[in-house]
């Protein structure tokens, strides 16, 4: 495996005073007027773009280049930022719902009008290919759309009295400020689902982005800045503060953000939901997953097989919903094997920004040595490696991307099918399959239910008594459930999120907004009486 440059990205101070960009780089950056000759880029924005914390680099996953230096947030501007963001949801907050909508609406045209460049810059700094890039800045315009709908029907509710003359109202209000704290693998979509539902629904939003995804969030906070500007809007309504740990942490432990959106691994969410909870916030996890697909005897495997090669494969296995445990009937798992066998052979590492690419790099050199353990963790189980296993050699990877970050997919088979050993159980975010044979459907779900995280998870068949079972109360325990569709990806339309150690959060559709609002039950009398609930006497 190729390991260019050591996983660090905080630096103190620059060393060098120029830097001369590849023209690759140049062009994408310069589609969406990031500088490309000044050496810093201002990380922070609250109306106004600043910056004077510690720097964190943004490195090109595909070849290994440095793309700029970012000025993150002090603690001062960090406290300034939450405190501009207080003021812009005062001043956004009695503003008429479908009016916030309109904003939306403008949101969403910015964002299409720039969604190949955006798209570029995701595949540059994240380093997901292309037509993965454009999808998730597409994934953000299409929850634009929803948010922009979503602001003419957050409706409350009036609720039967048990007392004459009386109503009752469920009635939704903004809750305020909103922190989301997003992951690496989707820099662009994740802030996009909180945003747009989260402005809808009356609230200014603080983003504290990934440290290694800088770019994205500076382009995006741009495009949205430009249109809050045309509106007279304050900018701290869709603010930014980029840094890492010790940022992530002072907004987490703020008081004065209301709701923290958080989507990332589990172990720092154990941190921040424990944090939040500590002074009485409100938090919305997002954490890993641990996806299993369960082929059945009578699967389309026509089907079944590319689904699961793009589930383990696609996005170099970076996706929360990735595709990390194939469960296959003893009776067609020669046949399946051998099929996906054909797929991992014919698949190539190249440059996530050429549009033929199928396989981009990995996000980090760290994720190199996620791919590593994954692998190491099977054989120790006892079990073997039945597709790849080996690093890339540098003939196999074009000149300009010999210092990137790619990791050649695999398959193992772990030595023991208990999902309590740390083969099966653990979330390794990284192109790695592990696969077991099952003899009964029931097998197959206790082994999918298993393992402490509950994200997504897909089962093949064409027989409805299997469906039946899968979806209901015996089946899976996912917060994603699908039939003869792969675990990877989903639509904005239904709410988003898994069950158990994933976080029991839910975003984008469904009854996702009643999150991001501050409920409130109003008993209101108009009658000449005052009784009490419960025919309760209270003589005065
Ligand atoms: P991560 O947990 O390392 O980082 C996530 C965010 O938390 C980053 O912005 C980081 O700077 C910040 N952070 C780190 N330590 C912190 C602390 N102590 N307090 C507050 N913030 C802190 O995750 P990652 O490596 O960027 O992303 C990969 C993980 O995200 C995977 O586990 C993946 O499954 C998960 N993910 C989940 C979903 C979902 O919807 N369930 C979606 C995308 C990614």
């Amino acid at each position: 495996m190729l390991l260019a440059r050591p996983g660090r990205f905080f630096i103190r101070s620059v060393a060098c005073s120029t830097r001369a960009l590849s023209s690759r780089a140049s062009a994408v950056l310069s589609a969406l007027d990031i500088p490309t000759t000044p050496v810093e880029l201002d990380g922070v924005y609250d109306g106004t773009w600043k910056g004077s914390g510690d720097f964190i680099e943004s490195i090109c996953p595909a070849t290994g280049e440095i793309l700029a230096r970012v000025k993150t947030a002090s603690p001062q501007e960090l406290h300034h930022a939450i405190d501009r963001t207080r003021e812009a949801y005062l001043a956004i907050r009695t503003m008429p719902a479908p009016r916030r909508g309109e904003i939306i609406r403008q949101i969403r045209e910015a964002l299409f009008a720039k969604r190949e460049q955006l798209g570029a810059l995701v595949s540059l700094e994240m380093g997901k290919i292309r037509t993965e890039g454009v999808g998730e800045v597409q994934e953000f315009v299409d929850i634009c759309d929803y948010a922009v709908g979503l602001s003419r029907m957050m409706n409350g509710r009036v609720v039967a009295s048990e007392r004459p003359g009386h109503s009752i109202l469920e009635v939704p209000n903004p809750l305020g400020v909103v922190a989301v704290l997003s992951a690496f693998n989707f820099p662009v979509a994740v802030y996009g689902w909180n945003l747009s539902v989260s402005l809808a629904a009356g609230n200014a939003t603080l983003w504290k982005p990934s440290p290694t995804t800088p770019l994205c969030s500076i382009a995006v906070t741009k495009i949205i800045s430009s249109v809050l500007e045309k509106n007279g809007l304050p900018g701290a309504v869709a603010g930014l503060v980029t840094g890492g740990k010790d940022v992530g942490e002072a907004v987490v432990q703020s008081k004065d953000v209301d709701m923290v959106s958080f989507t990332g691994s589990e172990h720092v969410g154990r941190i921040v939901g424990k944090a939040v909870q500590a002074r009485f916030g409100k938090a919305l996890l997002e954490l890993g997953g641990n996806n299993a697909a369960i082929i059945m005897p009578d699967a389309d495997l026509p089907l079944a097989v590319p689904a699961v090669f793009f589930g383990a494969v696609g996005t170099a296995g970076q996706r929360c919903t990735s595709t990390r445990r194939l469960y296959l009937h003893s009776s067609i798992a020669p046949d399946f094997i051998s099929r996906l066998q054909k797929l991992y052979a014919s698949v190539a590492p190249g440059d996530p920004l050429d549009s033929a690419t199928l396989l981009g790099p990995v996000h980090t050199a760290a994720a190199l040595r996620i791919h590593e353990e994954a692998i190491e963790d099977a054989k120790a189980s006892g079990g073997e490696v039945l597709t790849g296993g080996t690093p890339f050699a540098a003939s196999d990877l074009s000149s300009h991307l010999r210092g990137g970050f790619f990791a050649r997919p695999t398959i193992v088979r772990p030595g023991t099918s208990s999902v309590q050993h740390p083969a099966w159980s653990t979330e390794r975010f990284a192109p790695v399959l592990r696969v077991a044979e099952f003899s009964d459907l029931s097998e197959a779900i206790a082994w999918n239910n298993g393992v402490p995280q509950g994200l997504s998870s897909s089962l093949w068949t064409r027989d409805m008594r299997n469906v039946g079972k899968w979806i209901g109360a015996e089946g899976s325990d996912a917060g994603i459930v699908n039939v003869n569709v792969g675990t990877s990806g989903a639509e904005i339309g239904a709410a988003f999120g898994g069950n158990k150690s994933t976080g029991w959060g839910r975003e984008s559709g469904g009854d996702a907004w009643k999150q991001y609002c501050r409920w409130s039950a109003c008993t209101i009398n108009f009658s000449d009486a005052a009784p009490l609930a419960q025919g309760v006497s209270f003589p005065a």
